[in-house]
């Protein structure tokens, strides 16, 4: 094994809450750097794919909120070989994928050759899936797949009605649209980018665009019953209003705060329309629940479908997608190859 490795690494000093002197570059790391933050995780893994989220981007334009410490290698998600493991369910050669778990954020993440950590939330490569696919995936479209399956385990059926999804350019929106179309649902897509985004979200299977400045606004507590059911990637008014307008017995599933985190609604789709509201935490999802999830994925993702929502880029390039990221202008998943 080379000792040294290559990673993109964020420092920063934080005062009274604020981030100052915050710097993100790709450099040459000894094999030492990673016995710092997560250092004592048992389970080696040479990178072969990351990638960018929502979360990443914050992290690495120097956002307050992901990076809980510093020196930190950022990337909640990794793809790669083990190398070496004290952990016992793990193997040299396994292929593997991490989402989430805490890397990137309080440990050393996978934006970089290599990576040491807990076996906790590491799971095989699912069959069917190459590496680049599962970094295409990533904890966006991770997401996504916890999202539908909290929508099926409600008892929500495609005959029941349209379901819709907000972000639907962004990762976990793109992944929504894809998987349900192809399980039969109707979707309708609410897009801030409806004019540049339409073709590419019709080929995803989205049945209608939405505005979703439509959605943005403060609307009243209950509105004209719509959707069978949603996946909501950005809380606020945009959560509110969908709530409003889902049909009686529907459900919402409510993962992101691209709009905002707060939620200035009222009770009355609850109490008065029995409407369901589901979190969805995909950092800390059990192994088993994960090895499910993933299995649906390669099951009911197209790898067609993928690959039109993926774009891929070096490490050298992630501070700028990471800017992108932030202000909305990335369509899909970004991987980032480190073979
Ligand atoms: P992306 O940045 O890829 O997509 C977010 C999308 O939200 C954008 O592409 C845009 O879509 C839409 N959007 C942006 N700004 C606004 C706004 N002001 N109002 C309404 N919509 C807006 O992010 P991801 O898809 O990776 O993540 C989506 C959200 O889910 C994020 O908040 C992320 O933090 C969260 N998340 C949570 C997870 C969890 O475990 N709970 C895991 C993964 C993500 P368009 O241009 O089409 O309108």
């Amino acid at each position: 094994m080379r000792m040294s490795f290559r990673g993109l690494v964020i420092e920063q000093d934080v005062q009274a809450g604020r981030i100052q002197n915050h710097r993100a570059q790709a450099v040459d790391l000894p094999e030492s750097f990673l016995d710092g933050s997560g250092g004592d995780a048992p389970v080696t893994v040479d990178v072969m794919y990351s990638g960018i989220n929502y979360k990443d981007g914050l992290a690495i334009a120097g956002k307050p909120g992901v990076a809980r410490t510093s020196p930190l290698i950022p990337g909640i998600d990794l793809v790669g070989r083990v190398s070496r493991s004290d952990d016992p369910r793990f193997t040299p050669g396994e292929a593997v994928v991490l989402t989430g778990g805490g890397i990137g954020e309080s440990a050393h993440g996978g934006l970089a050759t290599r990576a040491r950590v807990s076996g906790d939330y590491l799971v095989a490569l699912p069959e069917g899936m190459s590496a680049r696919q599962a970094a295409a995936v990533g904890t966006a479209g991770f997401t996504a797949m916890l999202s539908i399956l909290a929508l099926e385990r409600e008892g929500i059926r495609p005959e029941q009605g349209p379901v819709i999804v907000t972000g639907a350019s962004g990762g976990v929106g793109s992944v929504a649209i894809a998987v349900l179309s192809r399980l039969g649902y109707e979707v309708v897509a609410a897009t801030g980018r409806g004019e540049s985004e339409a073709d590419y979200l019709h080929a995803l299977g989205a049945r209608e665009i939405l505005d979703r400045r439509e959605l943005t606004g403060p609307g009243a507590v209950l509105q004209e019953r719509r959707w069978a059911a949603g996946v909501d990637t950005a809380g606020s008014n945009t959560l509110v209003n969908l709530l409003a307008q889902t049909r009686d017995e529907g459900v919402v599933t409510a993962c992101g705060l691209a709009q905002g985190p707060d939620l200035p609604g009222s009770v009355m789709p609850f109490i008065l329309r029995g409407v369901t509201l589901v979190g969805i935490n995909s950092v800390t999802a059990s192994r088993d629940l994960r090895q499910r999830t993933w299995k649906r994925l390669a099951e009911d993702l197209s790898s067609e479908l993928l690959e039109k929502m993926t774009s891929e880029i070096s490490l050298e390039h992630v501070p700028a997608r990471a800017e992108e990221i932030l202000q909305g202008q990335v369509r899909g998943r970004t991987v980032v190859s480190l073979e």
